[in-house]
């Protein structure tokens, strides 16, 4: 746990929070300044500050509560779809250093994008670059 971190602080119990769901490794709740109703967020219990810093197990618990999840948010507002993500590092927009995956209740006409959109404008990259960078990632996996 770190002291002065309110997804640590939701956790224990200390900060208030909307629980909405947990399992062993990972906890569910509303987000305080949601960007739709039903905004969600799911954390690993642990304090860990990248999605990568997180134990398989916990990610897994993660992404298990984020499955059973999304439906229910859906339900509860009435919400067409939903964008999931997690915003992974500073420069991808993270504020909370504890990692933690949005489940954002999307409606028809919302006015919202989609996921592209964060990342900017589309690189072009050739057929030899792409090869290069699957090699690439392909040999730096830390999947457990
Ligand atoms: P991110 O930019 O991905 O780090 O998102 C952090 C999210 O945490 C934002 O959507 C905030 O509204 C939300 N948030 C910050 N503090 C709290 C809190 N104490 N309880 C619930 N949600 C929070
Ligand atoms: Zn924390």
């Amino acid at each position: 746990m770190s002291s002065d971190c309110p997804f640590c602080g939701i956790v224990a119990g200390e900060i208030p929070g909307r629980i909405v769901g947990e399992n062993d490794h990972a906890v569910a709740f509303l987000d305080a300044n949601p960007m739709a109703p039903g905004h969600t967020l799911v954390v690993p219990r642990n304090h860990r500050e990248r999605l990568a810093d997180a134990t398989s197990e916990e990610t897994q618990a993660v992404f298990s509560l984020v499955h059973g999840l999304a439906p229910a948010v859906e339900a509860a507002v009435d919400a067409d779809g939903a964008t999931v993500g997690v915003n992974d590092g500073s420069v991808a927009g993270q504020e909370v250093p504890h990692t933690h995956a949005h489940v954002i209740p999307r409606f028809a006409g919302d006015g919202g994008g989609s996921i592209h959109v964060a990342a900017g404008s589309r690189p072009e990259l050739s057929d030899a670059k792409l090869d290069e960078i699957a090699s690439e990632i392909g040999g730096a996996s830390n999947d457990e």
